[in-house]
C-alpha cells in the first residue's frame, strides 16, 4: 500500500528509510506485502478528477461509437431475413444507406473519442510529470546521496511513462470494451435469452483466469521495473565515468556488467511474456468454446424453427463482437499490471517526506542577515554507528573570515552541509544572527548563503546562463561585473562566443580553475552575507591559484566567510583558523598562535611546506 507504507516510512529517520528504497536493497520492495492494487488504481484514477469535462467527453463519444457499432449486425439480419428470404427488395437501398450512415457516424464518434482521450491523457501525464519533479525538488540531499541518479531518473521518466499507459491505452480500451460488452449483452438477451446465457457460460472461467494471471504477473512487473531502474543506473554511472573506463581500458568489464544486467532484465520480462503466452490463448480458447456451444444450440433452434437463419447469423455476429472486448480487457489487464507496478514506484517518491523541511511556523526575517554564525555543541552522523562531528562549538562574527582546516575526512565539508541545512544537526544547534537555522525558512536561509563547492557544478548551457543562476534577473553589466570580480571575464571573452559559449555537461569544456571562477562569479552575483568556499583539492597552476585567490578576496569582502582550505596557502588573509580533527574542534586561533602551539595545524603546515 504505497500510502500507508510511505507514511510509516516518513515517520522514520534516514536510516529507516534508506535501506528500503536504496537500489541495492530494493528487493525489499518485492518481499513486502502486496500493496492493494485497487487502492493504487484508485489513486492513479484520481488524476482524472481535475479534467472531468474531458472524461465525460471521452465517455459520451465512446458510448455513441459503440452504439453505432451495434447497428450493422442488425441490418445484416434485415437483409438476410427480409430482403433475401422474404423478398422485400425495396428495403435494400434504405438498409444499405443506413449501413453506410452507421459506419460514418461510428468513425466520426471514434475520432472524437480519440481526440478527447488524447487531450485527457496528455493533461494527466503533464500533471504527473510536474508533480514528480516538484516532489524531487522538495526532497533532501540525503535522498540523492543514497540513490543512484539513474534509478531516480528511471522513476521519473520510465515509471511515469508506464504509468501513463493506464490513461493512454487502458482508459480508452476499458471504456470502449466495457460499453461494447454492455451493448452486445443487451442485444444478445433481447434476441434469445437462452443462447445469451450459454454465451455467458465461460465468463466465470475467464474471471478466475484473469485473477490468477493478475496476481502472478503483477509480482513479475515489480521485478521488471526494479531491473529496468538498475539498468538505467548502471548506464548513467557508466556514462558519467566514461573517462575512467577509457583510461583504465575497462570497456570489456563494463560491457560484461551491462550484458549481465540486461540479460537479467530479458529473463524477468520473458517470465511475464511467457505467462501471457499461456493466459491469452487459453482465454481465447475458452471464449471460442463458448461460441461453438452457441453455434451448436443455435443451429438446433433454427432447425426447430424457434430462430430464423438471419437471427442466428446476427447472434453469431454479435458474439464475435462480444469476445473482442473481452480479449481487449485481458490485454488491458496485462498492461495495467505493468503500469500499476510502475505507479507504486512513482507514488513512493511522491510520498516521501523530506528529512529537512520547513517547520510550520518557519520564519522569514524582513531584512538581510548580518551573518553571525554559531555552532553550539553540534553533533552529527550520517550513520548512527559512525559519528562524524562531536560537540562542535564555533563562533564566527559577522564579516569575519575563518578557515576550517584539518586532515582529510575530518568533517569539514559536513560542517558546511549543516550550515546550508542539507542535513539537520543531530545534537546541539546552529544559529545565524541568533536564529536557530531550523526555525528559518529553508529558502530564506539558503538565500543568505553562497556556497562554492569543492567540485563546482556547472549546468549544461552557456557561461551566461551559469552565472545568471546566482540572480536570474541580473542584467548583462551585472553579470560582467561579477565575472570581472571573479577574475573570469578575460577568459570568458577569449572563448569562441564569449558569454554565449556552450560549456558542455558539468562544464567539461572549461578547465577546473575556470569552472571554479565561474562558480565564484555566480555567488558574487547572488550577493549573500555569508560565503562558504570549499577549496578544490585538484592541483591548479600557480597563476590560476593567484587568480582564484584574488577572486576569493573580492567574493569575501564584507561577508562572513568560511573557507575550507586544503592548500594552506589559500588561508592567507583569514582572521582565524579553526582546526577540525576526528569531528572535533582541536585548535582555534591565528596562524602565528597555532604554529606556536605545535599541534595538528603546525604538523599539517610542516607537512605541506616541508619545513
Ligand atoms: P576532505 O578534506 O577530504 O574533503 P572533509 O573533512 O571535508 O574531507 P567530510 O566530507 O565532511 O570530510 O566527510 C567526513 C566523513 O563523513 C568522512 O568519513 C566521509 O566518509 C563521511 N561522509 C561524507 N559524506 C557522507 C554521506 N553522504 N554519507 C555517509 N558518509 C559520509
Amino acid at each position: 500500500m504505497p500510502t500507508s507504507t510511505s507514511l510509516e516510512r516518513s515517520s522514520g529517520g534516514l536510516r529507516s528509510r534508506t535501506p528500503r528504497y536504496g537500489i541495492h536493497e530494493e528487493s525489499g520492495l518485492t518481499r513486502r506485502e502486496d500493496p492493494a492494487l485497487v487502492k493504487t488504481l484508485l489513486r492513479v484514477l484520481h488524476y482524472l478528477s481535475p479534467h472531468r469535462s474531458l472524461v465525460v467527453g471521452t465517455f459520451v463519444f465512446a458510448g455513441l461509437a459503440t452504439a453505432f457499432e451495434l447497428i450493422p449486425p442488425w441490418l445484416i439480419k434485415v437483409i438476410i431475413d427480409d430482403v433475401i428470404q422474404a423478398g422485400k427488395t425495396e428495403l435494400l437501398v434504405g438498409v444499405f444507406l443506413a449501413l453506410c450512415a452507421a459506419y460514418v457516424l461510428r468513425s466520426l464518434c471514434g475520432s472524437m473519442r480519440i481526440r478527447m482521450n488524447n487531450g485527457l491523457e496528455q493533461q494527466v501525464v503533464h500533471d504527473l510529470h510536474v508533480q514528480v519533479f516538484s516532489a524531487l525538488q522538495r526532497l533532501s540531499i540525503s535522498f540523492y546521496e543514497n540513490r543512484p541518479t539513474g534509478e531516480i531518473m528511471s522513476r521519473v521518466l520510465n515509471d511515469t511513462e508506464h504509468m501513463q499507459r493506464i490513461f493512454v491505452d487502458g482508459l480508452e480500451e476499458i471504456i470502449t470494451a466495457g460499453l461494447t460488452l454492455i451493448g452486445i449483452m443487451i442485444m444478445l438477451f433481447m434476441l434469445n435469452w437462452k443462447l445469451a446465457l450459454l454465451a455467458l457460460a465461460p465468463i466465470p472461467l475467464l474471471v478466475i483466469g484473469a485473477a490468477l494471471f493478475t496476481k502472478r504477473v503483477h509480482g513479475y512487473y515489480r521485478v521488471i521495473r526494479k531491473g529496468a531502474a538498475e539498468l538505467n543506473a548502471l548506464l548513467q554511472d557508466m556514462l558519467a565515468g566514461i573517462r575512467e573506463t577509457m583510461g583504465f581500458n575497462r570497456q570489456p568489464y563494463e560491457q560484461e556488467r551491462f550484458d549481465r544486467k540486461s540479460d537479467r532484465c530479458r529473463q524477468d520480462t520473458l517470465k511475464a511474456m511467457y505467462l501471457w503466452s499461456y493466459y491469452s490463448p487459453g482465454m481465447m480458447l475458452i471464449g471460442s468454446l463458448g461460441g461453438a456451444m452457441v453455434l451448436w444450440f443455435g443451429t438446433a433452434e433454427v432447425l426447430e424453427h424457434r430462430l430464423s437463419v438471419g437471427e442466428l447469423v446476427m447472434f453469431i455476429s454479435y458474439l464475435a463482437l462480444f469476445y473482442v472486448p473481452i480479449n481487449q480487457i485481458h490485454s488491458v489487464n496485462h498492461m495495467l499490471q505493468h503500469a500499476l507496478a510502475a505507479s507504486e514506484r512513482v507514488f513512493e517518491v511522491l510520498d516521501l517526506v523530506p528529512d529537512v523541511r520547513d517547520r510550520p511556523d518557519a520564519q522569514v526575517p524582513g531584512a538581510r542577515l548580518r551573518g553571525e554564525v554559531t555552532f553550539h555543541h553540534v553533533g552529527f552522523h550520517y550513520r548512527e554507528d559512525a559519528p562524524i562531528l562531536t560537540d562542535i562549538t564555533i563562533s564566527v562574527r559577522a564579516g569575519e573570515r575563518v578557515a576550517l582546516v584539518g586532515p582529510s575526512g575530518a568533517g569539514k565539508s559536513t560542517t558546511l552541509k549543516l550550515l546550508m541545512r542539507f542535513y539537520d544537526v543531530k545534537q546541539g544547534a546552529i544559529t545565524v544572527d541568533g536564529f536557530d537555522i531550523r526555525d528559518l525558512s529553508l529558502a530564506f536561509l539558503r538565500s543568505q548563503i553562497g556556497l562554492v563547492q569543492q567540485e563546482p557544478f556547472l549546468f549544461n548551457g552557456t557561461v551566461r546562463e551559469n552565472i545568471l543562476y546566482g540572480d536570474l534577473k541580473a542584467r548583462q553589466e551585472e553579470i560582467e561585473a561579477a565575472a570581472k570580480a571573479a577574475r573570469a571575464h578575460d577568459f570568458i571573452m577569449a572563448l569562441p562566443e564569449g558569454y554565449d559559449t556552450w560549456i558542455g555537461e558539468r562544464g567539461v569544456k572549461l578547465s577546473v580553475g575556470q569552472r571554479q571562477r565561474v562558480s565564484i562569479a555566480r555567488v558574487i552575483l547572488k550577493d549573500p552575507p555569508i560565503v562558504m568556499f570549499d577549496e578544490a583539492t585538484s592541483n591548479i597552476d600557480t597563476e590560476t591559484e593567484v587568480k582564484i585567490r584574488e577572486a576569493l578576496d573580492d567574493l569575501t569582502k564584507g561577508r562572513t566567510t568560511i573557507i575550507i582550505a586544503h592548500r594552506l596557502s589559500t588561508i592567507h588573509g583569514v582572521d582565524r583558523i579553526i582546526v577540525v580533527d576526528h569531528g572535533r574542534v582541536v585548535e582555534d586561533g591565528t596562524h602565528e598562535t597555532l604554529i606556536g602551539h605545535e599541534g595538528v595545524y603546525a604538523r599539517l603546515y610542516d607537512a605541506q611546506f616541508q619545513v
